[in-house]
């Protein structure tokens, strides 16, 4: 058979409709496909060894003769055992197979197999439980750094790996995408070397070589793509707001705005007022008033006779920004309104039609505000709130949202309180200008952090009920809604038994412990028009004590809050909890955190203490980094950036600086990718891209 990149994999010998099927499922359906589908780790499988020359405890090849006819026996339901013993000219390897009955038939007595896996002795009994095994005189991984691929139940790593050696071949036919300059610059592997040795590395060389070009390849297509969102901005026309004196603004303000403030402001009212649109993140630590930040960039649309648009995160929160908003700005004669999904579709109508008529200047909402149904008169900005939330494809989605009659792009503002270490950031806002907050409003105390044991229960009530007699609130964090544990977060329970459930929690805490005082909940299965009452009843001090999930992580601004008590704080990052610190430490009073914990893990106990020591969140967001890892840092792919198959965005610090560098250099010679040699890399970027729509149009 001759293999194209078409091939469907049908056409590969023992590759019937169900297997077929199957491997559509890891989307694999031509020959290219397998092709570009790379191992996620390696096994070696170059040390062979003789039965009595093998080492203890390693996973090694021996090459042995079956020498019995395997036995198969159940030891009980769902045990299956399969053994047998083979032989080479220096001793006896008894073998062991656990529910793997099919090795019963596989293995033929008198035939030579090469067994790969690890040998265990007792007394002068050597064995090895559940190798891997091939025909000695057809050996495929045998002698060499065999792959391992991510694969799917009823396809075996041994299909695809010969599948894939078959489908090999017409790697050559795939076209060179990376110039051949960058390549020589960059040492870099050519395409047909990079995809073989990927797959079936010669060497340990070979492996590293290969590596570096694919995955140098995958953040170069990212930066470029990143690039080309960023500089699609840059070229355009916006819309030009004529600057106002700040003064006319700050006077608005029940405060004096700080020096850190007033420089965002600034730097904001240069972008809002030069004809390009403004394409800005603004990242301040929780309480560094960033409010007070969008609500000028509004108030300066608003000025031009234009509207704005401010999305947040969560209901809760586009509720509590219409409450400020409105009362910051509408003494100024600013009209706002909101739009969230907890609205009748009567009152959305109405909001709507409005907001098409220029009737609000500013519309506050969730993601309803980017639904295609939602238009309006003369759109020049748009603000996200806690950006974090919002990925690079909400972003575009929000900029392509120009309003009718010829407006240009709005200018887009993002609001971010998550430190993001710096290479993270480089990646995530690599399309955006960034001003910082780095200042606190005076007056502050730093919030005083303590980290408990369940030992410290009662006292911890004692001090509930002591700050709530001093007319202080309470909030109370769980990390689960309902009381099943193992539903809500699987694996967990054993760890934690005590977690502690929003609901049932809340209703103790009432019934038990508090009974003299109004206990409120609020979560994320709630309806919005709940979640709203409770938040709302918070806010107007009806509720002591409010038990809630994370969903007052982000923004919750309740002044009279004094207390933040989160429990089993251990199942948190330290980010999440310095985020939900800052929900506490608002007004004028000193405000206490307690973090409450069972663990007796020192190493849990002191990440925890890391928030005693310290509130500057930059600093504990590259503690968190560096105890958790990576992964964790943002949850599974929040930042909607595309996803990459080799690259891992904070690890490979290195080749990726040194893929900006080479995307910046190609933009420069070649801006919009319009010359034929960079055509597959345009190509590229569009399909490293095509699961983030509207980005490229
Ligand atoms: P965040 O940056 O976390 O969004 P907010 O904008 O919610 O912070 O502000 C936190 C609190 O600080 C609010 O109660 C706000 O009114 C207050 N605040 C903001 N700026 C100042 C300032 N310059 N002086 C005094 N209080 C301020
Ligand atoms: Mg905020």
């Amino acid at each position: 058979m001759t293999v194209t990149l078409d091939t469907p994999l049908t056409r590969f010998p023992g590759v019937g409709k169900t297997r077929g099927e199957k491997l559509a499922k890891l989307g694999l359906l031509r020959a290219e496909d397998l092709v570009t589908y790379y191992p996620r780790g390696y096994e070696d499988r170059r040390q062979h060894y003789t039965i009595q020359g093998a080492p203890l405890g390693v996973r090694i090849c021996i090459t042995a003769l079956v020498a019995q006819r395997p036995r198969f026996s159940r030891i009980r339901k769902g045990l299956e055992l399969v053994q047998l013993k083979a032989a080479d000219e220096t001793g006896v390897l008894h073998l062991t197979f656990f529910n793997q009955s099919y090795v019963e038939k596989a293995l033929q007595v008198g035939v030579e197999y090469v067994f790969f896996g690890a040998v265990e002795e007792q007394g002068r009994r050597r064995s090895m439980v559940n190798p891997v095994f091939e025909r000695a005189d057809r050996p495929l991984a045998t002698g060499r750094i065999m792959p391992l691929y991510p694969l799917t139940a009823g396809i075996s790593n041994h299909l695809i790996s010969s599948l894939t050696q078959q489908a090999l071949p017409c790697a050559g036919q795939l076209p060179e995408t990376l110039p051949a300059a960058l390549r020589r610059e960059y040492q870099l592997a050519g395409l047909e070397y990079a995809l073989n040795h990927i797959h079936f590395p010669a060497d340990d060389r070979a492996l590293e070589l290969a590596r570096r070009r694919l995955t140098f390849e995958e953040l170069f297509y990212l930066s470029v793509g990143l690039s080309l969102l960023k500089g699609r901005r840059t070229g355009e026309v916006g819309c030009a707001l004529p600057s106002r004196p700040l003064g006319e603004f700050t006077s608005l303000l029940p405060f004096a705005p700080t020096s850190a403030q007033e420089r965002v402001m600034r730097e904001i009212a240069a972008d809002l007022s030069a004809g390009r649109p403004m394409n800005r993140l603004v990242q301040g630590d929780v309480g560094s008033g960033k409010t007070a930040v969008a609500a000028f960039a509004a108030w300066m649309a608003a000025r031009g006779g234009c509207q704005a648009a401010l999305m947040a995160p969560t209901e809760v929160l586009a509720e509590q920004h219409y409450r400020s908003l409105s009362a910051l700005l509408a003494p100024s004669g600013m009209r706002v309104g909101l739009l969230t999904g907890a609205l009748s579709p009567r009152e959305k109508g109405e909001i709507r039609r409005a907001l098409a008529a220029g009737e609000l200047d500013l519309a506050v909402g969730t993601h309803a505000l980017i639904s295609p149904q939602v238009s309006f008169r003369r759109l020049a900005l748009i603000i996200a709130d806690e950006q974090h939330r919002f990925g690079v494809a909400q972003r575009a989605a929000l900029a392509d949202k120009s309003g009718t009659g010829g407006m240009p792009p709005p200018h887009v503002l993002v609001m971010s309180a998550t430190p993001i270490p710096r290479t993270l950031a480089l990646i995530i806002y690599g399309d955006l200008d960034v001003s910082v907050i780095d200042q606190l409003p005076p007056g502050r105390t730093p919030v005083a952090t303590y980290v408990v044991g369940e030992d410290k229960r009662e006292r911890m009530y004692h001090f509930v009920r002591a700050q709530v007699a001093l007319g202080r609130q309470v909030y109370l964090i769980c990390p689960a809604v309902e009381d099943n544990p193992q539903a809500a977060l699987p694996g967990e329970e054993e760890r934690s038994p005590n977690l502690k459930a929003v609901k049932s929690y809340a209703a103790r805490l009432q019934r038990e412990i508090f009974p003299e005082l109004r206990v409120g909940v609020l979560h994320g299965r709630l309806r919005p028009r709940e979640k709203e009452q409770v938040m709302a009843a918070f806010a107007a001090g009806e509720i002591q004590i409010l038990v809630s999930t994370t969903v007052v992580e982000v923004g919750v601004d309740v002044p009279n809050a004094s207390l933040m008590i989160v429990e089993n704080a251990d199942r948190f990052g330290l980010s999440q909890l310095h985020q939900l610190r800052g929900r506490v430490g608002r007004g004028r009073h000193q405000s206490y955190c307690v973090l409450v914990t069972s663990t007796r893990n020192p190493e849990t106990l002191q990440r925890l203490r890391i928030l005693s020591s310290t509130t500057d969140g930059f600093h504990i967001a590259e503690e968190d980094l560096r105890l958790r890892g990576p992964g964790d840092f943002f949850g599974s792919r929040q930042h909607g950036l595309p996803q990459m198959k080799l690259a891992d965005l904070t690890g490979d610090t290195r080749l990726l600086t040194q893929a900006q560098q080479a995307a910046r250099f190609l933009l420069q010679q070649d801006p919009h990718l319009t010359q034929a040699e960079n055509r597959p890399v345009l190509d590229q970027v569009r399909r490293l891209f095509a699961d983030t729509p509207d980005i490229f149009n």
